[in-house]
């Protein structure tokens, strides 16, 4: 075998060895929240398709639709090809919805903060960043060459405190976070946030990737409570509550006209195909028409919690903690065998010793299936650990 083979065989026995090592299993959807694994219906308490949207057959019929009048792929960059005449129809309505200017979408969610940020800082600059931020916002802060400094999770006096240290010494500067967190499904205190960042002549960014949609009224984490906070930056990903994929951008006009000039991922990557576009329309559409549907994923959350005594959710994500890993994979194997899929979430994920499961509530799910699932977690996982 040569060193390649070798080099990543060693790797691999290394991380399962720690129950790190990760792999691919056949899952095939089978209706808004079922899924088909090994020959098995399960129920997926896992998906981050919050309100369905990707079964919805209005969602389905706009995707099949512009597939067959406009084609399958998009064939270039939108800078090169020409700008689709769907792309401008989503960009309207994703800045009607989060009350901006313009908005620019992007291959993904990944994508986009791997563009945004590095257009916005460079070498010395600053970006001050939540440490559980996702995984491409420390990404995007990387390619930026800015100096990073992290405060700890939604702690309101150390983010103050690193601008206050290092914001004189830089020339540009962005706060960096999550609106909702991925892993934890708790909010960033967005309204405070917005005031430390004026306060130091910093530019807000919010990741909304699990807001959109589901918190804030459908409108994400800027809108929560009802009133809104000025966020100049609001990004996120159309590949969750919206259903189809893709990521985006909100903000001014010459923002979003800086992005489409400078962001690499959008000027260097493909457009996106026709029929995912037409999706992210018709899913937009519905979210900004129908409240008791986006209301619905926070609600079935609480109805968890309520049932397992645990705090109130703020998004229809909820952690369960175990851990070690083979704690969270055990319990997750557990849950599969009577018939719910929870994948367990490790390290690097999440931080070490943190291993968990992490439950999604989509507005699809059953109250009988919801109570079933509160009633194995309690007496067969949390119940265990009491002991
Ligand atoms: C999923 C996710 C992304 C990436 O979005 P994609 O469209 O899936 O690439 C970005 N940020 C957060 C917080 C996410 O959870």
């Amino acid at each position: 075998m040569d060193t390649l083979e070798r080099f990543a065989e060693a790797k691999l026995a290394a991380l399962a060895e720690r129950k790190l090592r990760r792999s691919l299993h056949e899952t095939a959807p089978c209706g808004p929240v079922g899924v088909k694994r090994n020959g098995r219906a399960l129920i997926s308490f896992c998906s981050n398709d919050y309100l369905n949207l990707s079964q919805h057959p209005a969602v389905k019929r706009a995707a099949v639709e512009a597939t067959e009048r406009w084609g399958a792929g998009a064939g270039a960059s939108r800078l090169v090809t020409g700008n689709h005449p769907l792309f401008a129809a989503l960009e309207r309505r994703l800045a009607r919805l989060k009350g901006t200017d313009d908005a620019c979408v992007f291959g993904s969610g990944y994508l986009a903060n791997l563009g945004i940020v590095p257009s916005l800082v460079g070498a010395g600059d600053l970006i001050v960043a939540d440490e559980l931020s996702h995984a491409c916002l420390r990404a995007g802060a990387s390619l930026a060459h800015a100096r990073v400094e992290i405060f700890r999770h939604n702690d309101l006096d150390h983010a103050e405190a690193l601008l206050a240290e290092h914001r004189a010494g830089h020339g540009r500067a962005l706060l960096l976070t999550d609106g909702v967190f991925s892993m934890d499904g708790d909010l960033a205190p967005v309204a405070a946030l917005a005031g430390i960042a004026a306060a130091h002549d910093t530019w807000l960014m919010t990741d909304d990737a699990h807001g959109i949609g589901v918190v804030g009224g459908g409108r994400g984490s800027s809108f929560v409570g009802g009133a809104k906070t000025e966020v100049p930056l609001q990004m996120g990903t159309l590949s969750k509550a919206v259903g189809s994929y893709g990521g985006y951008l909100c903000a001014a006009q010459p923002v979003i006209d800086l992005i489409r000039t400078r962001a690499r991922p959008f000027i260097y990557s493909t457009g996106l195909p026709p029929g995912v576009v037409a999706a992210s329309i018709a899913a937009l559409d519905l979210i900004a028409n129908d409240p008791d549907l986006v209301a619905a994923p926070l609600r079935k959350a609480s109805f968890f919690c309520a049932r397992l005594n645990l705090p109130a959710p703020e998004s229809c994500i909820v952690p369960i903690l175990l851990g070690a890993p083979e704690r969270a994979l055990a319990a997750s194997r557990l849950l599969e065998d009577e018939g719910v899929l929870v994948t367990a979430i490790r390290p690097p994920t999440v931080p070490e010793g943190t291993a968990r499961l992490r439950l999604t509530f989509s507005a699809g799910h059953d109250d009988g299936d919801i109570e079933r699932l509160a009633e194995i977690v309690r007496a067969r996982i949390l119940d265990r650990d009491e002991r």
